[in-house]
């Protein structure tokens, strides 16, 4: 069943996918050669317990940590470790709050110092699919709507997109109905309505869309060791329409990079 959130509950939810866009934000300009899973893990633990929240993944099917650090291959789950990063590395970072009863989960894929041009693109296009995805999010449209667009913009681009794992929706819970697969068909699945929030991430690799997972049962990867990349936002339905709750725009912050790819899309003013 689709939990559908009240004005005062996507509030709520407003509140916690700021504090993960925040975390984002402080790690992004922690991310360098050298510098451990482990190491972005305890820091984000603690800013996330200073904001008044509690890391949303920890504990959670009995993962092990705050983060999801998944390096190059490894598409998502993977488990923070204390292996350097080293120049040219991609690193996708996935992070959960939960305060006032309310999930916030998202995530970005960071580049360590100078990574392959190829590597780069496969950045750029995963990130345009997720705001491609979250365009068809609105009134009138399915989740089918989403993952075709997702799907049909990847895989133009020769990329595999991941069956495995889906989007889904978010609220007093961290994964909630219903699934938002990054492939699909126009006009099926479940209908949009009103209040809907959800959090909409693609996987994409490039090349096989095949993953295979590690012993440790979480870690996924790419079934043929080519890298992998992750970025996700929370997306509430108001009058019709997506509206971000979560954004990138501290990571920017942090690497002055310069962006409006959110500003089709409503969104609260950003507070430090
Ligand atoms: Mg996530
Ligand atoms: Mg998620």
């Amino acid at each position: 069943m689709i939990h559908v959130k009240t004005a005062e509950e996507i509030e709520l939810m407003r509140e916690s996918a700021l504090i993960v866009s925040k975390t984002l934000g402080m790690l992004a300009s922690e991310i360098k050669p050298g510098v451990t899973g482990l190491h972005l893990d305890r820091l984000a633990e603690a800013f996330i317990r200073d904001h008044g929240a509690e890391p949303g993944f920890l504990g959670m099917y009995d993962f092990p940590n705050t983060l999801n650090i998944s390096p190059n291959a490894q598409v998502v789950h993977g488990i923070p470790s204390d292996e350097p990063f080293e120049e040219g590395d991609i690193i996708s970072v996935d992070c959960g709050s939960l305060k006032n009863g309310y999930y916030g989960d998202h995530a970005y894929t960071f580049e360590v110092g100078e990574v392959a041009p190829d590597t780069r693109k496969l950045l750029k296009v995963t990130k345009e699919s997720l705001y491609i995805g979250i365009r068809e999010f609105r009134l009138g449209n399915r989740v089918g709507d989403v993952g075709y667009a997702i799907q049909n913009y990847c895989e133009s681009h020769g990329y595999g997109v991941v069956r495995e794992l889906v989007g889904h929706g978010i609220g007093t819970k961290l994964h909630e109905s219903p699934e938002m697969p990054n492939y699909g068909k126009r006009g099926r699945g479940k209908k949009f309505v009103e209040g809907m929030v959800v959090a909409i991430e693609p996987m994409i690799n490039m090349g096989t869309r095949r993953v295979r997972q590690l012993k440790d049962g979480w870690t996924i990867l790419t079934a043929d060791g080519r890298p992998s990349a992750h970025f996700e936002h929370d997306v509430a339905l108001v009058d019709g329409k997506p509206e971000l709750l979560s954004t990138f725009q501290y990571i920017y912050d942090a690497l002055g990079i310069e962006s409006n790819e959110e500003s089709e899309f409503r969104r609260h003013p950003i507070t430090s």
